[in-house]
């Protein structure tokens, strides 16, 4: 169930891939982590370090404190909540208050705070350029933790998106996006700062646009002529 979901929704969103077995043939920490907080798909509940830790011990008896959960979140891309983190306090159940505890909130959607080339960033404080666009999505305005704008069933969670796909995640490529207008598997745009879309990053809308008549035949000229006078110099 993990591994279907993982190649379906989780994969095209960068999010790492963690292998059941490790190469020494062992159950691998991450995985193990995974299946536990899995259990009773999409039904999970919060699972406190100390659970975590004794059933990991099944396995790996020296196991002192289990530390996957926490890496698993946006350090891996998946959706697992904690409690040290997050301010979920209000939400949580007594047994978890004050304690750390994690729960896998989807095996479809990557952990909002997530980019795939996180380790490239360099610098990038990701609360502050939030708060410059008052915690909203640069495209579509949809409030961080507010039902979104064009998904009203859908709480909106701000991801840092690229402004040019093509470059790096950093401090002057990123805009904060919303889950819906920023789509990894998707990278056909340029954004603006102001997360209007100035350029098209991909062929694929490109060749969509002239088959379906967007582009006037006039301006299938002018392309044609351009990209000629490119491709001769
Ligand atoms: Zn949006």
């Amino acid at each position: 169930m993990i591994e279907t979901n993982y190649e379906q929704h989780l994969a095209p969103q960068g999010v790492k891939r963690v292998n059941l077995k490790s190469s020494s043939g062992g159950y691998n920490k991450d995985a193990l982590v995974l299946v536990y907080l899995a259990q009773g798909y999409p039904n999970t509940r919060w699972v406190t370090k100390e659970e975590l830790t004794d059933f990991v011990r099944q396995f790996y008896p020296n196991t002192n404190d289990v530390q996957q959960a926490r890496h698993l979140g946006p350090q891996k891309g998946y959706f697992v909540k904690s409690t040290v983190r997050g301010n979920h306090t209000e939400s949580l159940p007594e047994e978890v208050r004050g304690r750390s505890a994690y729960k896998l909130e989807s095996l479809e959607k990557a952990h909002p705070n997530y980019s795939p080339q996180r380790r490239t960033e360099q610098g990038v404080d990701f609360e502050s350029l939030k708060a410059q666009y008052a915690n909203r999505c640069a495209t579509c305005g949809s409030e961080e933790g507010k039902p979104n704008l064009r998904y009203p069933q859908s709480r909106t969670s701000l991801q840092a998106g690229h402004r040019n796909p093509h470059l790096p995640l950093e401090a002057d490529n990123i805009i904060p996006q919303c889950q819906f207008c920023n789509r990894a598997d998707r990278n056909w745009w340029v954004y603006d700062e102001r997360g209007r879309v100035v350029g098209v990053a991909s062929a694929t809308p490109v060749i969509r646009s002239i088959d379906r008549g967007y582009i006037t035949r006039n301006d299938l000229k002018r392309i044609y002529e351009h990209i000629r006078k490119i491709l001769e110099t």
